[in-house]
C-alpha cells in the first residue's frame, strides 16, 4: 500500500458507533439467524410457490428434522462453481489494467492505493458468461438448478474465511488500520483490518464486496433470466423489467466503484463477518431473490405498465448515482465545483486522526446533500421497489429485500450520524442545524 506505514502498532480502540444492546442483538440475530433464513428465503422462492405459508406449514408439519432434510449439502458442483467463479474474479481483479486510485485518508491517516478496473471486470464476466451458455460450454441454469448447494456452500465458506480474516487481522495485519477491541466475538463479528490485502496488490474486500458480491448479483439476475426463457420458451415482460433494472443497478455500481471506495463499507467498516459474509452470502442471495421469485412466477405486466415501471426504476437509480456522484465531484474538487449550477455552499470542518493528526474536511449543505443527510437512500429503496414490484402482491416475500434495505439504511444513517458526529463534533452541529432531516426531507 503506497503512502501506507508498515508497522504493526494496533491501535487499541475500535471506531465502532454502535450502542452495546445493538452491537450484541445484530451480532447474535445475524450470526445465527441469516444463514438458516438464506436455505428457507431459497427453498421458499423455489419449492414452495415464493409462499411463506406453504414454507411455514410444511415447517410445523416436519419440525426441525424437516429443516435440517431441505437444507441442502455443499455438492462438489456447487463448491466447483464457487471456485471457478471466485478465481476468475480474483484473476480478473488482479490482471486487468486499471487507474491506480487513491482512496480517503483512513483513521490512523493512511490512504490505500486501489486499481480501478471494475468496469472491465464487469464487462469480461458478463461476455463470458453469456458468451458460455451461447456457444453451448457452459449453461446458466446449472447454476439456478444448485443454487441450494451453492448457497450452503457459500454459508460454511464464508464463515471459514471470516475466520482466516479474524486470524490475519491478529497475526499478519496489512496496515496499521488494524486493532483489537478486546472481545473475540467482536473482533470476529465487525472485523479487525480496515484495508486486508494479500501481498501488496490483491484488495480482499474489493474481492468480497464488488467482484464476489457485487458481480455475483448480475451474473444471477442473468441467470434467473435464462432460466425462465430455458423453462418457458419465453421471458415475461415482469423478469425483463426485473433483471435489466438490476443489471443497470449493478451497471452503475462498478461504472462508479472507485467512489465506492470512498464509503462506508470500506473506508469505515472492517473486514469481518458483517461486511465480508454479509457480500460473499447475502447478496447473491437475499439481493437477487425478487429475480429468483421471478422465474417460477411469470407475471405478464403489459407494455405500458413495464415501461412505467422501468422508467421509474432508472430514475431512481440515476438519482441516487448523482447523490454519490455529487458529494465525491464536491470532496475531489475540493468544493470548487457547480452544484445543481451554483457554487455549492458548504461547512469547512477539522477533525482529529486517531494518531492526534489535525485533517480538514468539507461538508455539502446544498445539493441532494442539502435535502436531507441522508437523502440518496430515498432512490436507494424506491430503486429496490422498482425492480421488485413487476411481481406484483401476490407474496410478500419478494418484498423482503426492500424492507431489510430500509431498516439496513435507517440503522446506517444513524451509525454514520454518530460517527461523524464523534468525528466533527461542533461542525457536524452546524450540519445537523442547516439541514435537520436525517433521510426524508421533511418527516424524518
Ligand atoms: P457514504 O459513505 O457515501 O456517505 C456518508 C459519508 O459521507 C459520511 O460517513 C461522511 O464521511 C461523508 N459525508 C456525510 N455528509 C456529507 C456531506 N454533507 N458532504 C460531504 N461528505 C459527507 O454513504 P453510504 O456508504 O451509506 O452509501 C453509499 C452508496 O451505497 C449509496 O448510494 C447508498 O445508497 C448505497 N448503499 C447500498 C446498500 C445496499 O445494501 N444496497 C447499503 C449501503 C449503501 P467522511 O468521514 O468522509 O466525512
Amino acid at each position: 500500500m503506497a503512502e501506507q506505514s508498515k508497522t504493526k502498532t494496533k491501535t487499541k480502540t475500535m471506531e465502532t458507533v454502535h450502542s452495546p444492546l445493538l452491537t450484541y442483538f445484530s451480532m447474535i440475530s445475524l450470526l445465527t439467524l441469516c444463514p438458516p433464513f438464506v436455505i428457507l428465503l431459497w427453498y421458499t422462492m423455489t419449492h414452495a410457490d415464493g409462499s411463506i405459508l406453504q414454507a411455514f406449514s410444511y415447517l410445523k408439519h416436519h419440525g426441525l428434522q424437516g429443516f435440517i432434510s431441505i437444507w441442502p449439502k455443499p455438492s462438489a458442483t456447487a463448491c466447483k462453481i464457487i471456485a471457478v467463479y471466485a478465481a476468475f474474479e480474483a484473476a480478473l481483479q488482479l490482471l486487468l489494467p486499471g487507474k491506480s486510485v487513491q482512496g480517503p485518508i483512513s483513521p490512523a491517516g493512511n490512504r490505500p492505493l486501489y486499481k480501478a478496473n471494475g468496469v472491465a471486470a464487469y464487462l469480461v464476466t458478463l461476455l463470458t458468461y453469456l458468451a458460455l451458455w451461447w456457444f453451448g460450454i457452459f449453461n446458466p441454469t446449472i447454476v439456478y438448478d444448485h443454487l441450494g448447494e451453492i448457497y450452503s456452500a457459500l454459508i460454511f465458506g464464508s464463515f471459514v474465511f471470516c475466520i482466516f480474516l479474524y486470524i490475519k487481522g491478529h497475526l499478519a495485519p496489512s496496515s496499521t488500520d488494524s486493532g483489537s477491541s478486546g472481545n473475540i466475538i467482536i473482533d470476529f463479528y465487525w472485523g479487525m483490518e480496515l484495508y486486508p490485502r494479500i501481498g501488496e496488490h490483491f484488495d480482499i474486500k474489493v474481492f468480497t464486496n464488488c467482484r464476489f458480491g457485487m458481480m455475483s448479483w448480475a451474473v444471477l439476475a442473468l441467470t434467473y433470466c435464462i432460466k425462465q426463457y430455458e423453462e418457458n420458451g419465453k421471458v415475461a415482460d415482469s423478469m425483463l423489467v426485473n433483471t435489466t433494472l438490476m443489471l443497470v443497478y449493478v451497471t452503475k455500481f462498478f461504472w462508479w466503484e472507485a467512489g465506492y471506495w470512498n464509503t462506508m463499507d470500506i473506508a469505515h467498516d472492517r473486514a469481518g463477518f458483517y461486511i465480508c459474509w454479509g457480500c460473499l452470502v447475502w447478496v447473491p442471495s437475499v439481493y437477487t431473490s425478487p429475480g429468483m421469485y421471478l422465474v417460477n412466477h411469470p407475471v405478464t405486466l403489459g407494455t405500458q405498465l413495464a415501461l412505467f415501471i422501468l422508467v421509474a426504476g432508472i430514475l431512481c437509480i440515476y438519482i441516487n448515482y448523482d447523490c454519490d456522484r455529487q458529494r465525491q465531484e464536491f470532496r475531489r474538487t475540493n468544493g470548487k465545483c457547480l452544484v445543481w449550477g451554483r457554487a455549492p455552499s458548504k461547512i469547512e470542518a477539522t477533525y482529529t486522526t486517531s494518531t492526534g493528526e489535525t485533517k480538514r474536511s468539507l461538508l455539502l449543505t446544498s445539493g441532494w446533500w442539502g435535502l436531507a443527510r441522508h437523502f440518496h437512500y430515498v432512490p436507494e429503496i424506491l430503486s429496490a421497489f422498482f425492480w421488485t414490484v413487476p411481481a406484483l402482491f401476490h407474496h410478500f416475500l419478494p418484498y423482503f429485500y426492500v424492507i431489510f434495505l430500509t431498516i439496513l439504511l435507517f440503522d446506517r444513517a444513524k451509525r454514520d450520524d454518530d460517527r461523524c458526529r464523534s468525528k466533527y463534533g461542533k461542525y457536524w452541529k452546524l450540519y445537523c442545524d442547516k439541514v435537520p432531516y436525517r433521510i426524508i426531507p421533511g418527516v424524518y
